[in-house]
């Protein structure tokens, strides 16, 4: 049974991330369609999140089911001279609905900063796109007491304060700590509870009223066994999964975790 949360209806997300070819993109499709259909109550959202190769293959898939798509990274212009980059348009153009925007292994891999994931942001919601913002600390900084200030410092930083299209329904923020992504660790139900709480008290600071609306998304190695437990905390509206989202039975286990 997931949190009971008010008005937040709670959002699982999967991010396959560059994994998979056709087959295995459409197989995987294929199963969440046929349980999909299946289905009479929707309590949650489900989201998937493809490679961008496989957006278009995947969306006719899924389409008449209750599952939505969205793409991995936008770029921030809406157009132009970036050799191998994608923008938000062409994200909506292939179907999606949504968009993850700061990953860490984005931050990491590509160097993004807070900055170029607001102004990422500010593109999505222009093209019309939901934006799940994602945040979150090192292992060195949570070690260091240095977790609720870059929490505080990520979200200010890339949270598109005051721009055109933001709500509590267009912006997520997914807390995911990068010492929780695909390592089997979690964090303790005191350490996520301390990060919502905090980070439902800056965005209101950021956002005023609309921060009680915004889907707060926990992510960092989130799995069948574990997805209810979290699930049921407070300021928890969903998840962000990786690697339990590649298999279609372990990801319905954790949406069947939050109704
Ligand atoms: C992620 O990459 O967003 C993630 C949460 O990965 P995993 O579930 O594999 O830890």
């Amino acid at each position: 049974m997931g949190g009971q949360n008010g008005q937040r209806r709670p959002l699982i997300a999967g991010n396959w991330k560059m994994n998979g070819l056709r087959a295995d993109g459409l197989a995987l499709a294929e199963a969440l369609a046929a349980w999909a259909k299946g289905r009479q109550a929707w309590g949650a959202e489900m989201l998937v999140c493809p490679p961008a190769t496989l957006l278009g293959a995947v969306g006719r898939v899924l389409e008449g089911c209750q599952v939505s798509i969205g793409g991995q990274d936008c770029h921030a212009a809406a157009q132009g001279a970036h050799t191998g980059d994608i923008s938000a348009a062409m994200l909506a153009d292939c179907g999606a609905d949504w968009v993850i925007l700061g990953h860490s292994e984005r931050r990491q891999d590509h160097g993004e900063s807070d900055g170029l994931v607001r102004a990422k942001a500010v593109a999505a919601l222009g093209a019309g796109l939901k934006a799940i913002v994602c945040i979150g600390e090192t292992e060195a900084e949570r070690d260091s007491g240095r977790t609720l200030a870059v929490l505080s410092r990520q979200l200010s930083g890339s949270v598109p304060v005051g721009e055109d299209g933001l709500s509590g329904d267009s912006l997520v923020v997914a807390y995911e700590p990068v010492w929780a992504i695909g390592t089997g660790r979690t964090p303790s139900r005191e350490q996520i509870l301390e990060a919502h709480s905090h980070i439902r008290g800056e965005l209101t600071g950021l956002v005023g009223d609309v921060a009680g609306a915004v889907r707060l998304l926990y992510g960092g190695s989130v799995k069948p066994e574990n997805a209810a437990e979290i699930l049921a905390l407070e300021d928890v509206d969903g998840a962000l999964v990786g690697g339990a989202s590649l298999k279609a039975d372990g990801f319905c286990a954790i949406y069947d975790a939050a109704v």
